[in-house]
């Protein structure tokens, strides 16, 4: 039996497109782009196009983007580089309870640097109301970092109106569209952000790739220093091969957007049916709240995630929990407990994440294992 890959949050296997955008430049091609040779004028070009291609998806200018080696580095630099370029203007930044440990853990790290951190609470659908991301700006406010999607429950948030709001007060906005990039659209003006994160693994481009989009004027300081690429911005001999490899994936990603959000969403809603129709107290979280196509999760009472996890894997079905698991415990993850589920709900959060691979016969047969799962689990009772 083949095995059904639902953890497409985490990541995507790299599409055979950005394969060979990577294989030239990995061999008889990869040179550094720095070098002033006819090898490294040809990377400098293979870079230089990947560029033009990633700011062209963004609608920004090729010098606004910054190759990066991934997602939490481009939201790290984002969200230090915009906030200590900015520190003798003010020293307060924005974010929610909700954001990603690649936020969360930068701003713990200014918070220790003397910055004052505001962390918004999120509503029961995981959302940030604009009226209250409104009054947390204060005179001293100089970023504000809130994510575009959410990575375990998949809550779109109102990008474009809460980044009006930071730009009427001043504010650098910045937006992780880490889990957004694969289906939603990324143009930066649309959505009026200054900053804008994207990982290659998250649309079918390799690991270790990313990018962060910084419009022009918006003070920006290095957090990895050395020498002069990306112009000044990120020192390191860039990731030829994986960055065109990115490149190639977004493209794809975007103009296949409209077609895969709606072919996935289909799937995903087939599968939250079946399992409400099927399982009794289960409950999907943020329901009623935009959410990414491709993210679905799902409570189920009176049963461990691990335990649900663990039975999932054994039946050839790859998926996530919606809890951090630490040995013998289980603790809901920030972002659950930010929902204020039911008690009985928390600990039995799972996450259903669809993509390219998922076809109508892996979900209805996951259909016919889940229900028998949590019936057995629930019968054994061997519940948290
Ligand atoms: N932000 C979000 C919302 C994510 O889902 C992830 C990855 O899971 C990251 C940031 C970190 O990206 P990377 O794994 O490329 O460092």
């Amino acid at each position: 039996m083949k095995r059904i890959y639902l953890d497409h949050a985490a990541t995507t296997p790299a599409r055979p497109e950005a394969i060979a955008a990577m294989l030239p430049l990995l061999d008889a091609g990869g040179y550094n782009p720095s070098s002033i040779h006819a090898e490294g004028r040809a990377a400098r070009a293979a870079l230089d196009a990947a560029r033009n291609d990633v700011a062209r998806v963004l609608g920004a200018k090729p010098r606004e983007i910054v190759f990066t080696g991934g997602g939490s580095e481009s939201i790290n630099l984002a969200v230090l580089g915009a906030a200590r370029a900015a520190a003798a203007r003010g020293r307060h930044v924005v974010t929610s309870v909700a954001e990603h440990h690649a936020v969360l853990h930068a701003v713990d790290m200014l918070e220790r640097d003397g910055w004052e951190v505001t962390r918004l609470a999120v509503d029961a659908n995981g959302c940030v109301p604009a009226a209250e991301f409104a009054a947390a700006l204060r005179p001293q406010t100089t970023l504000a970092s809130l994510m575009s999607a959410n990575n375990e429950i998949g809550t779109v948030a109102s990008i474009a109106e809460l980044a009006r709001i930071a730009r009427r007060a001043g504010v650098v906005f910045h937006t992780d569209a880490v889990q957004a990039a694969a289906l939603l659209p990324l143009d930066v003006d649309e959505l009026g952000v200054d900053l804008l994160s994207i990982s290659g693994h998250k649309f079918y481009g390799p690991k270790g790739a990313g990018a962060l989009y910084i419009r022009s004027g918006t003070p920006i300081e290095a957090q990895i220093v050395g020498g002069g690429q990306e112009y000044g911005r990120r020192a390191g001999t860039e990731n030829v091969a994986g960055i065109a490899g990115m490149a190639t994936a977004l493209v794809l990603a975007q103009a296949e957007r409209a077609a895969a959000a709606a072919r996935i969403g289909a799937l995903r809603d087939r599968l939250e049916a079946g399992i409400c129709a099927a399982v009794h107290d289960v409950q999907v979280n943020a329901a009623g709240a935009p959410r990414l196509a491709g993210i679905s999760s799902i409570a189920f009472a009176a049963v461990s995630a691990e335990q649900l996890l663990i039975c999932l894997d054994l039946a050839g079905i790859a998926a996530s929990a919606g809890s951090a698991c630490a040995a013998g415990s289980l603790e809901p993850s920030h972002v659950i407990a930010a929902l204020g589920l039911p008690p009985a709900y928390r600990a039995g959060v799972i996450r259903f994440s669809l993509g390219q691979a998922t076809t109508s016969a892996q979900i209805e047969r996951v259909l016919t294992i889940i229900p028998q799962i949590v019936a057995h689990l629930r019968r054994a009772a061997v519940v948290v």
